[in-house]
């Protein structure tokens, strides 16, 4: 049968996404699913792996069925992935040993001092391109084996797999027969030497983390294995393409000439800027990692992370309960005038680019009597703008690249009065394309180019449509509020929490 489909993932943060898309690149069918946040002590973040490998092929067959769409008519799968977040598993039971430890969770804060003081920064920086970290899975891995009961007896008696989510989604669509990850997922466990492309052996021993948990590591674009005929109706679609989603998201926005820049808006806020084929270092806290691998050749990025952005958001919703829909926000803050003096830090799980302060709490700084719920969700968004703004004069510096546009997507990217906000704040004309689904897009391209469903060629040529934003603001005004921001930031850093 004549494939007319590309079926892509984006398993992300807050939510999981299947999306087919056609062969004129339109979307043939959707569906999107929140899922639980595991909150279980102070600064730990957790997620049920085995409920997002439900919610993924339960979403992948309502696409089918509500669509009339066969198995048989899907080319390939791509894989894109909230990256970091660690599962460890019995390869036995099929089971996960515990929840899967999450990006934001701030539980091994005190393993990486411990690391740092002993002087391995300069090692991990050189060996890895990051900077030492509890946001990276390699903390999180030695916490599970150390705290989960027989966890390294079972990797003793090799019965135990380590997984970032693309590899648990993989093993489970394979039925176990296939444990492996791509590199850009691989550059993000702080264990992957990404000059010679392979797990660093002097880091495994340094962390004590033992070899044969690791998966097998792959090209972005190759073959990963295929799903097995249980889950649909007998059809074995082939996995072709898998990538962490921030690297998906710089090809999904057409970011493949070096030197192209994107910012997805989600739970945390990624600024990458493609280095090409070259492996550049930043000295002042950007990462380098590797982008994607596509014909024997490996492509670069610097990339600027902050931690908390929609997910300021979602907190107000779900936890100060001061909004009913993460898009209301938009209406709230443009019907008010300015902050009204009220700057929000939203450090819940420290702070990335480019102060690197695993200590740094969250804070809201200049609250009056008049101060309403409105300045409080309106200083929530600016500080997603402000928090890119720090990136983007980092990338700047250390790049030499005048950054006068720039690409954006992710679910907070839809918000206007944030796009008009980062515009003014930033000074840079900011490109939001007409469809924001940049990560899962960039999912269907890695698959599609392995299947031979879309050529690089038509990927290039491809038009898409944006609405801009352009700088309105001042430069005095400007400069105050950002003025302001930076001071507000200070008192917040090296909390003892
Ligand atoms: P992820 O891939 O990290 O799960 P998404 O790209 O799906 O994230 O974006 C979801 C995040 O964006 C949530 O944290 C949500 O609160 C926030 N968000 C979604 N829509 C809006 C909006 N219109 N305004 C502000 N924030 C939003």
């Amino acid at each position: 049968m004549q494939k007319k489909y590309i079926m892509a993932f984006d398993q992300g943060t807050s939510s999981c996404r299947v999306v087919l898309f056609d062969r004129d690149f339109k979307i043939a069918a959707s569906q999107q699913m929140e899922f639980k946040q595991i909150y279980p002590n102070h600064g730990w973040v957790e997620h049920d792996a085995e409920e997002i490998f439900n919610i993924q092929i339960d979403l992948s067959k309502n696409c089918l069925s509500e669509n009339n769409i066969s198995a048989s008519e899907i080319a390939a799968l791509g894989i894109s992935n909230q990256r970091e977040t660690t599962v460890l598993w019995n390869r036995n039971t099929g089971k996960p040993i515990c929840n899967a430890i999450v990006w934001q969770d701030t539980r091994t804060t005190d393993i990486c001092k411990e690391w740092i003081e002993k002087g391995y920064n300069e090692l991990v920086r050189s060996k890895t391109g990051l900077v030492i970290d509890s946001y990276f899975s390699a903390s999180k891995i030695k916490w599970m084996l150390d705290h989960v009961e027989n966890a390294r007896e079972m990797a003793e008696n090799d019965e135990l797999l380590f997984g970032t989510i693309d590899s648990w989604l993989i093993w489970k669509l394979t039925n176990g027969e296939k444990h492996s990850t791509d590199y850009s997922n691989a550059s993000r466990t702080m264990l992957f030497n990404i000059s010679e492309l392979k797990w660093d052996e002097e880091l495994l021993n340094l962390f004590d983390i033992p070899k044969n948990i690791m998966p097998l590591v792959n090209p972005t674009v190759s073959h990963f294995g295929n799903v097995a005929v249980d889950f649909f109706n007998e059809v074995k679609i082939p996995i072709y393409g898998v990538a962490g989603d921030q690297q998906a998201a710089l090809f999904g926005n057409g970011c493949y000439e070096k030197g192209t820049l994107k910012n997805t808006y989600g739970t945390g806020c990624f600024m990458l800027l493609n280095t090409g084929e070259k492996l550049v270092f930043s000295s002042n806290g950007l990462l380098s990692t590797i982008a994607w691998s596509i014909n024997n050749q490996v492509y670069y990025a610097l990339e600027g992370s902050v931690f908390i952005a929609g997910a300021a958001i979602q907190w107000l919703r779900d936890e100060m309960c001061m909004l009913n829909t993460a898009s209301e926000s938009d209406k709230m803050a443009s019907g008010i005038n300015d902050n009204n003096g009220v700057y929000f830090v939203p450090a819940f799980s420290g702070m990335g680019t480019p102060y690197w302060d695993m200590d740094a709490r969250g804070m809201l700084i200049g609250i009056s009597r008049d101060t309403s719920k409105a300045h409080i969700v309106r200083a929530a968004l600016e500080s997603i703008a402000y928090q890119t703004r720090d990136v983007t004069e980092l990338m700047k510096s250390e790049s030499g690249i005048e950054i006068l546009t720039m690409n954006v997507d992710g679910g907070a990217s839809n918000n206007d009065f944030l796009m008009q906000f980062q515009a003014d704040i930033s000074d840079v004309d900011v490109l939001r394309p007409l469809d924001t689904e940049a990560t899962v897009f960039g999912a269907a391209c890695f698959a599609a180019l392995g299947s031979g469903f879309w050529t690089m060629e038509q990927l290039i040529n491809r038009q898409s449509v944006h609405k801009v934003f352009k700088p309105e603001m001042p430069e005095e005004q400007r400069k105050a509020l950002y003025g302001k921001w930076k001071q507000a930031v200070e008192r917040c850093l090296k909390w003892d929490c």
